[in-house]
């Protein structure tokens, strides 16, 4: 049985929360082509310490920064790099923090400049499918039913979901019970009980649901080397209707962002 945050832990879980959302944001408002991941990074760590947090990627397990940058085939966990992002690339940007003991986590896939009309689609379609799972991500319902709701309708455009890897509750830790798939049956998986706050988050790729770990340990790409995408956000459990606590609204809000 997973605990459920008390209301207090879910204010700090919020506090969290909008500063990964804005961080995305300032992120969001220098993608283009010409600049390098390591850029993004920068731009991240320097916000996320301003606001008198922690980017908790740095050093997790290992991970070398504050952000996982993921280009075109890469699926997450992707270093920043000196690597020029080019008209028609995608990023995906993953952000944590940790701040007053607790995590946030989110992540969104920005266009860099214009892409081609497959992407844009792909785009689209893994951020509806996120706002599908987080409609099934109330109380009465199970962690298959999110999963389920993220599958139907990634699938539905032909695309297919990343079996690797998975959402999960968050808290003082940066991966707690309940895992939360992007794939399922309906009334399969973990209890969802008010209060729990978790993180949904599909990686759905253009092509086949096939990954491997790149070489340095970390990378997750796609077999067919298509492109794959990301988005994230954390939410609480609550009845009738998930409450979310990160938001896009900073990124889409603001006109310079060709989200
Ligand atoms: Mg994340
Ligand atoms: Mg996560």
């Amino acid at each position: 049985m997973v605990k459920p945050k008390t209301e207090e832990e879910i204010e700090l879980l919020r506090e969290n929360a909008v500063l990964v959302s804005k961080t995305l944001a300032e992120v969001g408002r220098i993608v283009a082509p010409g600049v390098t991941t390591l850029e993004l990074n920068r731009v991240a760590e320097t916000f996320i310490r301003d606001h008198g947090a922690v980017p908790s990627f740095l050093g997790y397990e290992g991970f070398p920064a504050a952000l996982c940058l993921s280009v075109n085939d890469t699926v997450v966990h992707g270093f920043p790099s000196d690597y020029v992002l080019k008209e028609g690339d995608i990023v995906s940007v993953d952000c944590g923090t940790l701040y007053k003991g607790y995590n946030g986590d989110s992540a969104y896939t920005f266009p860099v400049g214009e892409v081609d009309a497959a992407t844009r689609k792909l785009l689209d379609a893994t951020k509806a499918s996120l706002y599908e799972g987080i409609k099934a991500a109330v109380a009465g319902n199970r962690t298959g039913d999110i999963g389920y709701a993220v599958q139907s309708y990634a699938e539905s455009f032909g695309f297919s979901v990343v079996r690797a890897l998975e959402g999960h509750g968050l808290g003082r830790e940066m991966h707690e019970q309940p895992g939360v798939p992007n794939y399922g049956r309906p009334g399969r998986g973990t209890h969802l009980v008010e209060g729990m706050v978790i993180c949904v988050e599909p990686m759905i790729n253009e092509g086949v649901k096939d990954v491997y770990l790149a070489g340095n340990g970390w990378a997750v790409k796609t077999s067919d080397h298509k492109k794959s995408a990301h988005y994230e956000l954390t939410v609480v459990v609550r009845r009738g209707k998930a409450e979310q606590l990160s938001t896009f609204e900073y990124i889409e809000k603001d006109s310079r962002i060709n989200f």
